[in-house]
């Protein structure tokens, strides 16, 4: 593919786990990737090194998205570099999980700063400067619909994120921008087996009719499509994608 034909999509959090998936699936169907990450400079440089090996264009870009500063700059690098930006995936975020009862007012704060704020910082500058055609893509989580104890504030920031998404849609009117969010359900990455025992793994795979765990490239699939030509007729939705877990 000609690099001037090539459009530009950033991922947040693709320096590993479900971001690091969609940003290889991305540069596989042609796109430019900025590879945000907040600290891990190492894994972002690899993977942008294993995508130009297979043919592909990827830098690293750190930029912490709770920072509506930095988010800005990483916003005016992207665009002065390659001429502007068609596609985000808000993908960056953590988990922190504990009964309302014990949670702590830092892991409470982190989670809204990074996971909601990180978000709107992001989403702010995409409805501002995303090109027409383009797209954005929210990370929810199947947890908005199951609901257990002690996902509550994460939870709800995720919750968050489906209704800035609707609304967005509505507010790209007549720019042919979509805006939709996808809620994976368990996916094997750092943030979801951190902390679990191999029988409350083996558990989870159990709860999906597919028995087993997601894995990155089933999200990153997910988000090609929404990416790509064939999704433009789905705009303001959040898809469940988690092989039947409930
Ligand atoms: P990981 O913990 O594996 O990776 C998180 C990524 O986010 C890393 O690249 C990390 O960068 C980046 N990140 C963290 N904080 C910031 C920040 N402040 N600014 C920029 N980047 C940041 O997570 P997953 O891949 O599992 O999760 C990706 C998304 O999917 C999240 O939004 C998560 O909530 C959602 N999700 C995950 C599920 C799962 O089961 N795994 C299920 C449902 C939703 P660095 O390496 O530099 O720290």
């Amino acid at each position: 593919m000609n690099d001037e034909t090539r459009k530009i999509a950033v991922v947040t959090g693709a320096s590993r786990g479900i971001g690091a998936a969609i940003a290889e699936r991305l540069s596989g169907d042609g796109f430019i990737v900025a590879i945000n990450f907040a600290g891990n400079l190492a894994l972002a440089q690899a993977l942008a090194q294993k995508i130009g090996k297979a043919g592909g264009i990827a830098f690293p870009i750190q930029a912490d998205v709770s920072d509506p500063v930095a988010v800005h700059d990483m916003f005016d690098t992207v665009e002065a570099r390659f001429g502007g930006i068609d596609v985000l995936v808000n993908n960056a975020g953590i988990q922190n999980l504990a009964p309302l009862a014990e949670m702590t007012d830092a892991a409470f704060d982190s989670m809204i700063a990074i996971n909601l704020k990180g978000v709107f910082n992001t989403l702010r500058e995409a409805a501002r400067r995303i090109r027409p055609g383009g797209r954005i893509i929210n990370l929810s989580s199947g947890t908005t619909a199951t609901l257990s104890p002690s996902y509550g504030p994460y939870a709800a920031t995720k919750a968050a994120v489906e209704a800035m998404t609707a609304v967005l849609a509505k507010e790209m009117r007549g720019r042919a921008i979509t805006v939709n969010g996808i809620a994976p359900g368990p996916t094997a990455t750092d943030l979801y087996l951190k902390d679990k025992s191999p029988e409350m793994l083996a558990q989870a795979a159990r709860r999906s009719p597919l028995e087993r765990l997601g894995q990155p490239a089933d999200i990153a699939g997910a988000v090609s499509f929404l990416a790509g030509p064939d999704g433009e007729w789905v705009n303001g939705q959040t898809i469940r994608v988690n092989g039947g877990f409930s």
